[in-house]
């Protein structure tokens, strides 16, 4: 991919393949071809763009859109996205009435979120669609225990009145990255217990759902009927330590161009701290990116770049707006040239190498790339179209 003219003034931008993530749809749709298939689109598209995002995933056959915040799913349907819409995360305070107006399905881990949603269901004199969330194990959201029993006949009640209808049931997994983990065939297990009592008491569900990214690659026993991918939509592994990568193309491409390039003596050290320094004079560029940008600090001296045909890393330490790289003694880099920080394997480093590089995962390298970075929308059902 190169980089046009629509970004020759900018210093650090998002290129975001939508061509890619439509072709990530299609492969996970394939790979659960008897499920539905929830595109997740939380964090603003995990880093990439809600609303483009959103758009680019439906065209390419996603029935659902998941996210965690109502906020989001607000934003999705006022900027005109129909698509079926699962929130699952609110407080006490949340806009219930606006999500119901808005035809938005929700989340329920315990009686209160029932009997909230069901009065805003009551004041906009419809029935609201709920998913009813069983903890089967990781120890987070959902009802644990005899909290769930407590939740299904809450429903129930609920349901007879016409206040709400019960139209999932659904779990997450805590371990579904580690494929081999004896936690992923309980929670499965204890999942599909949860369903059989909700549904002896009367529930019928249009969908039960349980499966991420991971369990969506690796563990198609717990495909059921919708599948909820988030960062395999976005081309990323959520399980690296796995050679394969099923088949997925990486969507953002994160791209700065040098601010400035000098000479540079050996020994001298580079920014705060001087945590680096050259061997022999070199040639050293200053890249206009920071941790403002969502470049984490902890790159310093160990996260890869490519300039040109040179795979180097971060020279020093990674500062709010900017940071450095070492080009090498008699560099021909100038001012304006491109540096590709992450992005497609045949382009340089990916994401996973940067969450390698700083001990984290590529989820948080892609989703913390900040507001002031542009996103550049690439290819998609709109491409041609003017932008
Ligand atoms: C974020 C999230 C997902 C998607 O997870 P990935 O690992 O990115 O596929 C699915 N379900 C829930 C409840 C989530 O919070």
């Amino acid at each position: 991919m190169n980089s046009t003219d629509a970004t020759a003034g900018l210093t650090v931008w998002a290129e975001i393949d939508l061509d890619a993530l439509q072709h990530n749809v299609r492969t996970l749709r394939a790979r659960a071809a008897q499920s539905q298939l929830m595109a997740v689109v939380k964090a603003d598209g995990y880093g990439h763009g809600l609303l483009p995002v959103a758009r680019a995933a439906v065209a390419a056959g996603a029935d659902w859109l998941g996210v965690a915040q109502l906020a989001e799913a607000i934003g999705l349907r006022d900027a005109g996205v129909a698509t079926r819409l699962l929130s699952w995360l609110c407080v006490p305070a949340s806009d219930f009435a606006g999500a119901v107006r808005r035809d938005i399905d929700l989340s329920a881990s315990a009686p209160w979120t029932l009997d909230a949603v069901a009065a805003a269901a009551r004041a906009e004199g419809r029935t609201a669609r709920v998913h009813l969330k069983v903890d089967t194990g990781l120890g987070r959201g959902g009802a644990f225990g005899a909290g769930w029993p407590t939740l299904v006949e809450h429903a129930r009640r609920l349901e007879a009145e016409g206040a709400i209808s019960v139209v999932g049931l659904w779990t997450h997994f805590a371990m579904a990255d580690a494929p081999e983990h004896p936690t992923v065939l309980a929670q499965q297990d204890t999942f599909f217990e949860a369903v059989a009592m909700a549904e002896r008491a009367g529930v019928r569900p249009e969908v039960r759902h349980l499966a991420n990214s991971a369990a969506t690659l690796v563990h198609p026993s717990a495909h059921a009927d919708l599948v909820r991918p988030g960062i395999a939509v976005y081309g990323l592994s959520p399980v690296p330590q796995v050679a394969d990568d099923f088949g997925l193309k990486p969507v953002m491409t994160l791209r700065a161009r040098l601010a400035l390039v000098k000479q540079w003596p050996a020994g001298r050290g580079i920014s705060y701290g001087h945590v680096y320094a050259p061997e022999s004079d070199t040639v050293v560029g200053l890249v206009p990116a920071g941790y403002a940008d969502g470049i984490p600090r902890n790159a310093t001296n160990v996260a890869p770049l490519q300039v040109g045909d040179l795979s180097t890393r971060i020279a020093g330490r990674v500062c709010m707006d900017q940071f450095v790289v070492d080009l090498g003694p008699g560099s021909s880099a100038a001012a304006g040239d491109v540096v590709t920080l992450f992005g497609k394997p045949e382009d340089g480093p990916t994401a996973q190498d940067w969450a390698a590089a700083t001990d984290t995962i590529s989820y948080e390298i892609v989703t913390r790339i900040g507001a002031r970075v542009p996103r550049v929308w690439l290819g998609g059902p709109e491409a041609g179209a003017g932008s």
